[in-house]
């Protein structure tokens, strides 16, 4: 227990990590194909939204003075299309038929939609006895006036936000430049996906894991596998460190004989920030920095090295990015669940929406080893350290990687 104590928070490592930030700069992107990256510049109306009066029903548009005076019948002028420049209502005891997304004719406004008027032989009925002066027209402007700022900068772009973009002609958009990812797995007992493993052999996993989770978020991560050799890592890891501004390795940061990078990452002259966090799964992580290179050496376990990506690296990312810090998001424990060791603890749950409450129902599976379990759970909930009976009905912060 004692030894727990020396270890760093979860809260202080996360602290450290976010104070490592790293500005990666600013690239322009086609606007398609900025989904989910972070905006650099603030997005203004170039126009007014609507830029004109908008028929927002198909209907015919009319004078409401007219109507006001008792007309109810109106002969057809022609129609108004949407695509098409504006036309003039000639007489005002007329209408003119105009479709949604059409400019509202001149002279007229008010559009009656067809669902309340008769036609026949080009004489449109009315069959209403009230219209109000501009109904169903969306008024030019009356969304966003010209120049006014529709989405600010360092919002993470989703595909609301795509919409507007095209909307006011951003062909291209500035966005946070990505940092270059290598993603180097470590181990004597893992060999490729496509090979068949001996019996005292593994497939390597992880890389793949961290390669979808980054792709997730827009990076495109480079991927290695190193051998338990120091020579080798030491040749490998010094080049990886001048080319790359992240290196993400899995394994070889715990106890273990062959656990050489520690020591390895000290000798290129990679600062240590810290090593070992009070936490379960993933309590070896060990990260540090060399120059603008920011190393998260997380432990090999499977599901640490899921969850401390979660919990450290996209958090780091985002506020690399934009300066902002992700907002937490929070579940409550569908039943009491008890944690002795003071560690805090990541613990498995699947998540159920229950009359707009997210509950969530642990299936804590067979330890740091057990991936498939992941597969059975949506998200982390996030335990603290110094307590050790959770109660059923508690709300925790939750670290989701299934939406
Ligand atoms: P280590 O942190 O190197 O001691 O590894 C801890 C455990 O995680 C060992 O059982 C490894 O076989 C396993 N492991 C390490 N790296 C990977 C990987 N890339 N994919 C799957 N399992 C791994
Ligand atoms: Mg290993």
């Amino acid at each position: 227990m004692k030894e727990h104590k020396q270890l760093i928070s979860v809260e202080d490592a996360s602290a450290i990590i976010l104070e490592a930030a790293e500005d990666f700069g600013v690239e322009e992107v086609p606007f398609q194909e900025s989904l989910g990256r972070i905006l650099k510049e603030p997005i203004m109306a170039d126009r007014e939204m609507p830029p004109y009066n908008r028929v927002s029903m198909d209907g015919i548009a009319i004078n409401t003075s007219i109507f006001e005076s008792g007309n109810r019948e109106y002969i057809i002028e022609g129609v108004q299309a949407a695509g098409s420049p504006q036309l003039s209502l000639a007489d005002p005891e007329h209408c003119l038929e105009a479709m949604t997304g059409a400019m509202l004719p001149f002279g007229t406004d008010a559009v009656i939609p067809y669902e309340l008027i008769t036609i026949e032989n080009n004489l449109a009925k009315v069959h209403i006895e009230d219209v109000q002066y501009f109904q169903n027209i969306h008024q030019q402007g009356l969304d966003r006036k010209k120049d006014e700022v529709l989405i600010q900068k360092n919002t993470k772009i989703s595909p609301a936000e795509i919409g507007v973009l095209a909307t006011v002609g951003k062909t291209s958009v500035k966005v946070a430049a990505l940092p270059k990812v290598a993603i180097i797995s470590t181990g004597d007992e893992l060999v490729s996906v496509n090979q068949t493993p001996q019996p005292y052999q593994i497939r390597k996993s992880n890389v793949h894991s961290l390669i979808s989770l980054l792709k997730t978020n827009c990076i495109q991560a480079e991927s290695f596998h190193l051998q338990d050799n120091k020579a080798e890592l030491k040749q490998k890891i010094k080049k990886y460190l001048e080319t790359y501004d992240v290196l993400m390795f899995s394994g070889a940061v715990s106890k273990g004989k062959f656990d050489y990078l520690p020591e390895i990452l000290d000798h290129l002259g990679v600062k240590k920030l810290f090593h070992k966090v009070r936490q379960r799964p993933g309590k070896p992580f060990w990260f540090g920095k060399k120059n603008n290179t920011t190393v998260f050496a997380f432990p090999g376990n499977p599901v640490s090295t899921y969850v401390s990506c979660l919990k450290y690296f996209l958090p780091w990312l985002t506020y690399s990015q934009s300066g902002r810090i992700d907002k937490k998001s929070f579940a409550i424990l569908s039943t009491d669940f008890i944690f002795k060791p003071e560690l805090t603890y990541f613990l498995q749950v699947k998540l159920k929406n229950e009359d707009g409450v997210v509950m969530a129902h642990p299936i804590v599976g067979n330890g740091s080893g057990d991936l498939a379990n992941l597969t059975l759970n949506d998200a982390f909930l996030e335990l603290p350290s110094n307590q050790s009976e959770f109660k059923k009905g508690s709300v925790f912060p939750v670290i989701q990687y299934r939406f």
